[in-house]
């Protein structure tokens, strides 16, 4: 026999009542809130993660190879290949609900900093204005050999006009995005600030990460050091679940409406709809 629910009751609220009371008695509670996100945030957005068990990009070995800072150096030409393939989803992606209760968040004053290992920019496009991106962005590139600097339009000329790999048409070096590739160490100061901002915050929120990617994977790690309470969003367990105050294993975009709706946000920009 089927549970009766009344109809007002929120659709996520029969599996996960207590955590999601919870949430939103921290959320309300916190005034220097960290988020710190991963492909998870973007799913939604249309932009493929990489550890999901189904359609997770990291299930193609040939493309982790490809894409990682050795198959860069050893062959531009197919490193290029395979970042055509993943570019539309990237610029069609629009922020999702999750994008904009983060930049309502720091809007409000209650959130300090948004860490993300993603690489799209959403965040900003959202309205977030303090983020740190420990694993660089694709809306940039620079030569490896004399650094010049190129926008990510730069770069889409070149491949039109066939040039693959794109080269620096100052000194003829290879043109490499702006992103940390599988390989290549994060930027430290990045990395120094992210450490920071987790270490000074009262509640550090963590949506769709896998939590596996070091050094970022760290981090919740280093709040917990420092007293910091952990809030977790993912479809799928994390090595720090056990550790968290909160963990909740549902969409991003479900959780962000619950909290949403419960705390009187406006999700979207004005005259959007949201994702
Ligand atoms: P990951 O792929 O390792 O993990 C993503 C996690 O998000 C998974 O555990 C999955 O269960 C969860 N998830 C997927 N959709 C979700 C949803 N709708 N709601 C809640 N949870 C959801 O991602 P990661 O931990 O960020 O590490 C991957 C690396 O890949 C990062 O370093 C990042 O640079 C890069 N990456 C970035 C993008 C992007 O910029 N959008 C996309 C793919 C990969
Ligand atoms: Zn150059």
């Amino acid at each position: 026999m089927e549970e009766m629910t009344s109809a007002k009751e929120h659709p996520m609220t029969r599996s996960h009542d207590d955590e999601l009371n919870r949430a939103v008695a921290h959320l309300n509670g916190a005034t220097r809130m960290v988020a710190l996100t991963g492909a998870g945030i973007s799913t939604e957005a249309g932009i493929p993660d990489f550890r999901s068990s189904e359609g997770g990009l990291w299930n193609d070995l040939h493309l982790m190879v490809s894409l990682s800072s050795w198959g860069f150096r050893l062959a531009p030409e197919r490193f290029y290949r395979q970042v055509l393939k993943l570019i539309p989803p990237l610029l069609k992606a629009q922020p999702t609900r999750t994008h904009y209760l983060l930049a309502e968040f720091e809007r409000m004053g209650k959130l300090t900093t948004v860490i993300t290992q993603n690489i799209d920019g959403l965040h900003q496009q959202a309205g977030s204005r303090n983020v740190i991106e420990l694993h660089g962005t694709y809306r940039r590139a620079h030569c490896i050999d004399c650094h010049h600097a190129y926008t990510f339009e730069e770069i889409q000329n070149k491949i039109h006009q066939q040039e693959l790999p794109p080269r620096c048409h100052r000194c003829q070096g290879l043109i490499k995005p702006d992103v940390v590739l599988f390989g290549d160490l994060l930027p430290p100061e990045a990395l120094a600030r992210a450490t920071q901002a987790v270490r000074e915050c009262d509640l550090l929120l963590v949506l769709g990460s896998s939590l596996v990617v070091y050094p970022a994977a760290d981090l919740p790690q280093r709040a917990r050091e420092a007293g910091v309470p952990l809030l977790i969003v993912n479809l799928e367990p994390t090595p720090y679940d056990r550790h968290a105050e909160i963990v909740i294993h549902t969409p991003l975009g479900e959780f962000s409406q619950f909290i949403g709706d419960r705390m009187g946000l406006k999700l979207h920009p004005p005259g959007a709809s949201p994702q």
